[in-house]
């Protein structure tokens, strides 16, 4: 007989977010409930913390939080690290605010903590952990679920709208929204529980860093001492933690959101977009705020929909589409069409085609995507229109069609703050052939739609703003000897 959900939790408004990771038994014995973090790294209106307050409530224990950084995580690198960090970093004292107890490790040379949340899940009642279907977050819970011999839940954290509510008949956006539009009121008034239970001050397997109480001097040590590529640097654009998050949610209800309708798809405008993808991707701040600061702004009902669409609509959408693919991280996930069109053309001349170096650094001989790439290079971000050239023109300017999606994956998930996510694959995967085939069209492409840079060309001021962002100052980067693909290519196993 499966285990059904815990009364606490199937008795709950949230209970569509969770499920259960494996069939192994609570174990009331246990001296708390542990939440484990990878990504979700939040302490207010963060569902597997709400979970786990539910859950230790009835049981009478307190909830233990885990946030864990490992230095031999894929691209690990000073501007990933210490954007993690800083997160973590308030996580752990917004978790102090809530009477909640939360315990880090950032793993390091003189300090290495092996098997860390197995010690820790050994300790617990049960683990809550986020429901991510991506990267390391997906493959490191699967594997530690399926080795505790206690109950390991998921719980959905990313979506507005649980993605189990929804069905799992959805093939295309049109229908996504249709079906995901009517529900959205439903999810948008958050509640976190209050613990019962005072914060777990017990014994623990190891000694916590206490990141709440570390300086910026501390994270930049940490960043410092860990062994991971000290050649990517932080992204000035992009400050870390909830500071960060809160500066660009105001900025996007003062500056983006009364012009976004008109402005979103112009890659030139300063405050064209919202820049909140890299909080989003790490859970710094959930869709519920997000919406909630929309909703507050003044700004025209147009823009406010357009925002909504591409947050609620298309971001969700991802996530969707990612929880039903066993690996959204290959190239077999792209449509059928577009595999069997684009190795049609497999074997077409590519005049275009660019070392990985030139790739990576933003030096090849098409300016536009030079201008795209150096954002990734230096911003850790890329605006949204120049990603839908950047992600087209790559098939052109790589060997063959897998290649260039391992390539494409590869650069995305390296450099931008909001890489390895399901928007990342999702995206990539429209560029390379969403949708329904087009008539056949040039070389290379066969029935996938091309794109040109003209949306960023034409506009006045266009060839300007891009002959400067192309040949920004930028920094040099080592490149790998081949291109690490194994995470990428159809029928490679996972890590
Ligand atoms: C080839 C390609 C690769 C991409 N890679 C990523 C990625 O790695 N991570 C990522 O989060 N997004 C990715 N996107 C989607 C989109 O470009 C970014 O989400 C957006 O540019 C982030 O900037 P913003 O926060 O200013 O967006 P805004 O325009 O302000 O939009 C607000 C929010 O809506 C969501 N959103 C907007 N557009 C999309 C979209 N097309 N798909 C899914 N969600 C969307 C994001 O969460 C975004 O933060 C990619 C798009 C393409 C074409």
């Amino acid at each position: 007989m499966p285990h059904p959900l815990p009364d606490a939790l199937s008795s709950w408004s949230e209970a569509p977010r969770v499920r259960r990771m494996n069939e192994r038994a609570i174990r009331p014995e246990g001296r708390y409930v542990l939440c484990w973090l990878q990504q979700a790294l939040r302490a207010r209106d963060n569902p597997v913390i709400d979970a786990g307050v539910r859950l230790g409530n009835d049981l009478g224990l307190p909830v233990l939080v885990y946030h864990g950084l490992r230095e031999d995580y894929p691209y690990a690198s000073d501007r990933l690290h210490r954007f993690i960090l800083g997160a973590s970093r308030d996580l752990a004292r917004e978790c102090r605010e809530r009477g909640i107890a939360c315990v880090q490790h950032v793993d390091r040379a003189d300090r290495r903590e092996k098997g860390l949340v197995y010690r820790l899940a050994a300790d617990s009642a049960a683990v809550m952990v986020e429901d991510q279907p991506t990267f390391v977050a997906r493959w490191q819970s699967e594997r530690v679920a399926a080795r505790i011999d206690r109950a390991m839940l998921a719980v959905n954290a990313a979506c507005l709208v649980p993605p189990a509510i929804l069905g799992d008949d959805i093939g295309s956006t049109t229908a996504f929204r249709r079906r995901h539009q009517p529900l959205r009121g439903d999810w948008l008034v958050a509640a976190d529980w209050t613990a019962k239970v005072a914060a777990y001050d017990g014994p623990l397997p190891f000694t916590s860093d206490r990141l709440d109480v570390c300086t910026d001097a501390d994270l930049d040590r940490f960043v410092a001492a860990a062994a991971i590529d000290h050649a990517l640097p932080l992204s000035p654009m992009f400050p870390a933690g909830r500071d960060g998050a809160l500066v660009m949610l105001e900025r996007m209800m003062d500056e983006v959101l009364p012009t976004y309708a008109t402005t979103r798809n112009d890659a030139t405008q300063a405050v064209g977009a919202s820049m909140l993808s890299p909080y989003l991707h790490f859970g710094v701040i959930g869709p519920r705020e997000v919406m909630a600061a929309v909703e507050a702004a003044i700004a025209p009902a147009a823009s406010k929909e357009k925002f909504a669409d591409e947050l609620l609509t298309w971001r969700e959408w991802f996530h969707y589409q990612a929880l039903t693919l066993p690996a959204p991280e290959r190239y077999d996930r792209i449509s059928e069409w577009a595999r069997e069109t684009l190795a049609a053309h497999a074997g077409d001349p590519r005049p275009e085609v660019e070392t990985l170096d030139a790739l990576l650094h933003g030096e090849t001989r098409d300016e536009t995507w030079n201008a795209c790439q150096r954002q990734f290079l230096i911003d850790g971000w890329m605006h949204n229109n120049l990603r839908m050239y950047w992600g087209k023109r790559i098939i052109a300017m790589t060997p063959d069609p897998e290649i260039a999606w391992a390539t494409a994956c590869y650069l995305n998930d390296r450099l931008s703050l909001d890489g390895r996510d399901p928007s990342t694959y999702g995206n990539i995967a429209a560029s390379f052939g969403g949708g329904s085939p087009g008539r056949e069209g040039p070389a290379i492409y066969g029935k996938v739609p091309t794109r040109s840079d003209g949306s960023t060309r034409h506009r006045p001021g266009g060839p300007a703003w891009l002959a400067a962002a192309a040949t920004r100052p930028r920094q040099t980067l080592v490149v790998p000897d081949g291109l690490p693909t194994a995470l990428y290519l159809s029928g490679e196993p996972l890590v």
